[in-house]
């Protein structure tokens, strides 16, 4: 028999324990990589308005929150250092200061969570006065002249204990200039996270509020991929893999699940997905509104990145866990 009426699927949907025995394990915490906005001092934690329930904290908060998850098995921490405007220069040197704020709080994370995978972000976006991810040369980005300062960069963290750095500038060859600056320093086992598929997203607002990262001019738009060029947003992917990329990424994530499924597909490295601050902004929109309820709006979104193929999910939804998977 191939067809109704002994053919009836809703058969395997009767009840929730015959739904949870046929479906599929919601993504666990150990998946998922909590991105965090660090600011110096003490004592801060400083809500992000246009991203409820985030914060900008200082390295002591930062610890305080992360412990009970640190407990419960999260997967990893990924920072983002949010300087002081007075601190940011041309060049953006204090993203590479052997104490700077980065690195100073990796220090402390790593000596109070040993066990906890800790990312930084590798960029110049947050720590240059004019907000761009690389030096300027006749008011565009450099590519080359940016690529020696990534490396900077990323070996300050590792230096500083990072179990691994995601170079998120998208400019060329930066893979491959962070893996040799990381080789030749003898930093073997740090984990090379690329941001390799990262589209010029619409969905990046809150992010810049809270990092306090937008440009001061221009856009973002001649190094980060157009969200209409699916062939080179998978070539992307590739060209990072031959430079030495230990783990891939594609953002946004929501808007671009196919683009997921296909990385997917295309490489045999793990794949990380950044579920970004507009799309988290988003669902706490329709909530307010009474358009429907956050925790299973949170729920079947992150089901969905996972159901496209993310090994990892970058998600600021990882410090509600307990109550969207509870
Ligand atoms: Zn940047």
């Amino acid at each position: 028999m191939s067809a109704f009426p002994e053919v009836r699927p809703r058969r395997l949907r009767r009840t929730a324990a015959l739904r949870q025995l046929i479906g599929q394990p919601v993504p666990s915490l150990g998946k998922m990589i909590w991105p965090v906005f660090i600011v110096g001092g003490e004592n801060q934690k400083i809500e992000i308005h246009s991203m409820l329930g985030q914060f900008r904290m200082s390295a002591d908060e930062l610890c305080r929150a992360v412990a009970p998850l640190a407990t419960q098995g999260l997967g990893g921490l990924m920072l983002f250092g949010v300087l002081d405007e007075k601190l940011k220069d041309v060049a953006g040197s204090a993203a590479f200061a052997a104490d700077g704020l980065v690195q100073r709080t990796v220090k402390k994370l790593k000596a109070e969570f040993p066990q906890l995978p800790v990312f930084t972000d590798v960029c110049l976006c947050g720590y240059t006065n004019h907000g761009h991810c690389g030096p300027l040369k006749n008011g565009t980005v450099d590519n080359d002249a940016a690529l020696p300062i990534l490396g900077k960069i990323a070996l300050s963290h590792a230096a500083a204990g990072a179990d691994g750095v995601a170079p998120s500038a998208m400019m060329d060859g930066q893979v491959a200039a962070i893996r040799q600056a990381l080789e030749v320093n003898g930093f073997h086992d740090t984990i090379l996270m690329s941001y390799s598929t990262k589209f010029a997203s619409a969905l990046y607002g809150p992010f810049r509020e809270a990092a306090e990262s937008s440009p001061q001019c221009g856009d973002r738009k001649a190094y980060q991929l157009p969200p209409d060029q699916l062939q080179q947003a998978l070539r992307e992917s590739q060209i990072d893999e031959a430079e030495g990329a230990d783990i891939l990424m594609v953002k946004p994530a929501t808007f671009y699940l196919d683009v997921i499924s296909k990385v997917r597909k295309q490489s045999q490295l793990p794949l990380a997905a950044y579920n970004v601050s507009g799309e988290y902004a988003m669902l706490h929109a329709l909530a307010k509104s009474g358009g429907g309820d956050l925790t299973a709006l949170a729920r079947e979104n992150l089901i969905a990145i996972q159901r496209a193929g993310a090994d990892i999910l970058i998600t600021y939804w990882a410090n509600q866990y307990d109550q969207i998977f509870k």
